[in-house]
């Protein structure tokens, strides 16, 4: 059966679209290398663009996004920190949201997924694999420009420490950072909310302004993802 399909870029966050499936709206981004998925996502071709489809379910980012983010941190042309790649997933979309003239250096210490994101950095020219420890900053600043946003997605205890010594290191003065929290790798005894408080006051500690605290349930459960600039 034929499908209605219409697509718009997001009114606020140029690199996003919104792609309505028989009235249904799902995030996407054009796919910066056509007829390649990265998770098996869903490809679509619209007057001769394809998108790729953002799963909130395996992307916090995408989650954010129907949780009411109101604006992405970054755009096309825009360098982009993103700490914790894992095998690619969101980071890819990152990459098609800031397309060719952009830059994305993803920063992941464990080899499994390494070898992943190797692949798929191998297909997308603006992605820079760095197998790193997030935790030592000084060790990748020889192949880190300055970023205009941060990305980070580590579900490590002190993540937020961790992303403001990265901020101190690469990140413009306001510019834009997001911190995915995890509530049980920071605290499995507290209850989520708390523990969200505790991260926003670490990063309003650490020069942060935060505009936004998305929970992102049903995509996620016990997580959430703080939206901020940093130094204004
Ligand atoms: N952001 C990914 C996505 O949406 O596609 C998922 C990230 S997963 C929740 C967290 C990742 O952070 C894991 O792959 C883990 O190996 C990595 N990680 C945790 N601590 C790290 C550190 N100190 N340095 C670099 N990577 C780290």
């Amino acid at each position: 059966m034929e499908r209605l399909i219409r697509v718009r870029e997001d009114r606020g966050m140029r690199g996003v679209f919104w792609l309505s499936i028989d009235g249904v709206d799902h995030p996407a981004t054009l796919n910066l290398v056509p007829r390649r998925t990265v998770y098996g996502e869903r490809l679509v071709n619209v007057e001769g663009r394809e998108y790729r489809i953002w799963d909130p379910f395996r992307s916090k980012l995408a989650a954010a996004l129907l949780k009411g983010l109101r604006g992405m941190p970054f755009g096309p042309g825009d360098a982009v920190l993103y700490l914790g790649a894992a095998s690619g997933t969101t980071s890819s979309h990152v990459s098609d949201v800031v397309g060719p003239g952009g830059l994305v250096y993803c920063v992941e210490f464990a080899p499994r997924p390494m070898r992943d994101l190797l692949r798929v950095c191998n297909q997308r020219p603006n992605m820079v694999p760095l197998l790193e420890d997030a935790r030592h900053p000084e060790r990748y600043r020889i192949f880190v420009n300055r970023v205009d946003a941060i990305y980070c997605d580590l579900a490590q205890p002190n993540q937020a420490e961790i992303m403001a010594d990265n901020a101190v290191m690469f990140l413009k003065d306001g510019g834009w950072a997001m911190l995915a929290i995890k509530a049980r790798s920071v605290d499995v005894t507290e209850r989520p909310s708390k523990v969200y408080e505790r991260e926003v006051r670490v990063l309003r500690g650490r020069g942060f302004d935060v505009l936004q605290v998305l929970r992102l349930e049903p995509y996620a459960i016990d997580h959430a993802i703080a939206i901020a600039i940093y130094g204004r």
